[in-house]
Order: C-alpha cells, then structure tokens, then sequence
C-alpha cells in the first residue's frame, strides 16, 4: 500500500512538472535531453529496485516496530498526534539538510554525492539522480533518525512524499516570476533557490543545501539569494566532470571508486600539507 502511494504521487508530480518543462521552461537545455533522462530515469529505477530488494517497506516497518516497542521520544512524551506529526516531519527535514552538508564537507559522501551534481542541466530528472549508496546510506540514516524520535508510520509516509515531490520541483526547470519566487520561499525551497547549489562555482555549490524547508539555509547562514551570473546563463555542473562520455549509466556507478576531479582534492591537499606543517 505504502508503495503504491508513493509511486503514484511520485509519477504524478513528475509528470506534471515534466510537463510545466515543456510549457514554461527556465533555461534552455545545454545537451540531449535524451540521454541525460535515460542516464538519470536509469539511475531512479535502479535504485527503486535495489531499495524494495533490500529494504522492502522498512522505513514504515521501523516506525510500526519502534511504536510497539515504546522506543523513540515520542513514544516515551506523549503530545498531541498533530504536534508529532508536524514536528517529525520539521526534524527530519532539518536532518537531512545536516546530511546534505556532511556529503559536501567529509570526502567518503562527497564521492558518492558528487554524482548527483555531475548532471549537466537542471531539471526534474536531476532530483532522482543519487548514486545508489548513497540512497542506502540515507535509509539507513533515516531508519535510525525514525527509531530516535519514534516516528509515527503515518508521519513517515507523509515526510517521505513530502521530501520527494519537494526534491522534484526545487530542481525542476521551469520558470516563476520573481515575485511568486520571493514569495514561494517564505515557505518552500523554490528552483531559482536550490539551482543556485548545482552551479560550477564552489562558492556557490556549498549554499542553499535544503531539500524542503528554507529556513535552515536561512538560519544557519549557508543562504544565497542569488548565483553571480544570471540563472539562464549560469553554468550547471562540477569543475571536472564536462566530459560526457565519463557521466553515462555505468560511469556513473563507478564514478565513487575514482579519485574525485574536482572540489575538495585541492582543499584535501591544503589540509593534509597543513598537517604535516605542524
Ligand atoms: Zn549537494
């Protein structure tokens, strides 16, 4: 059942940001939309299938398992369901911002995280396009984040949902007016805020890491309102990795295993000289 509803509001969302692409684009295309949809709808299926071999619904069953064993905050305090419901779903947004910063700082996630950011365009497809240990390392962080604060099964469904067609339309290309943009991100992560993160420039790469809720970009000082060069001009991609041939299907399921290109091997560099300065 949690499957079906899943996929289904999955499909949905896809289709019709898809759709709005098509109708209201923000930036013209710098390559085959064919190829860059298979590379990354190949990556989503995989991943879909090695997540229901593996896990199965193991994110529901944990919230189920953790309820009937008493385990997690919410579990122990009793508040209102509407409050628990809420507050799980703020937390584990705030819980993967934290995540999403730890896979640019700390190398080992920044090789698997880095697929991610070697798309080349910007759309709804860049939202499904995650290494597959990357997917299973964040399951398995969001089983333990679920057994922590008890989450409820419902809320769990509804965060997962909410993350996914959250992840589909801040990296979907299509345009907004400027106010509706400004007013979008009072509440939500908007595509002119989160492309800002897909941009070549470094500085510009490590902003704006939220997948959902803007304010812990906002409150955490990792917000930039705005890239250096105009949105339809600015460049998408990693300093590196331009290359296409290197970013089909199977280069990118081995690209984790090779020594990064780009970012922090200069920085890596630096800190291990200064260590052996000391
Ligand atoms: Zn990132």
């Amino acid at each position: 059942m949690e499957t079906i509803v899943r996929l289904t509001a999955f499909l949905g969302i896809f289709a019709s940001l898809a759709l709005m692409e098509k109708v209201m684009p923000r930036r013209e295309l710098s390559m085959s939309k064919l190829w860059r949809w298979f590379t990354n709808l190949s990556l989503t299926a995989l991943n879909i299938i090695i997540v229901r071999v593996l896990f199965g619904a193991a994110l529901v069953k944990t919230a189920v398992f953790a309820g009937e064993s008493g385990w997690g905050v919410f579990n122990y305090l009793k508040f209102p369901y509407i409050l628990e419901f809420l507050v799980t779903i703020v937390f584990l947004d705030f819980m993967i911002y934290i995540q999403h910063i730890l896979s640019h700082a700390l190398p080992i996630f920044w090789r698997l995280h880095l697929v991610h950011h070697t798309d080349l365009d910007f759309d709804v497809t860049t939202a499904a396009r995650f290494h597959p240990l990357e997917i299973i390392i964040s399951l398995i962080y969001k089983l333990g984040l679920i057994i922590a604060i008890g989450a409820s099964p419902a809320a769990v469904i509804a965060f997962e949902i909410i993350l996914n067609g959250s992840a589909q339309f801040n990296h979907s290309n299509i345009k907004l007016s400027d106010r509706l943009d400004r007013i979008l991100r009072w509440f939500i992560i908007t595509p002119d805020f989160h492309r800002i993160h897909h941009s070549v420039r470094q500085v510009e790469t490590n902003s704006n890491y939220g997948f959902f809720l803007p304010y812990w970009d906002y409150l955490c000082g990792t917000y930039r309102s705005q890239p250096s060069l105009p949105h339809t001009e600015m460049v998408i991609g990693l300093k590196g990795y331009s290359d296409v041939s290197r970013l089909s299907f199977t280069s990118l399921i081995m690209l984790p295993f090779e020594k990064p290109a780009s970012m922090y091997r200069e920085e890596d560099k630096i800190v291990q000289e200064g260590f052996k300065g000391r």
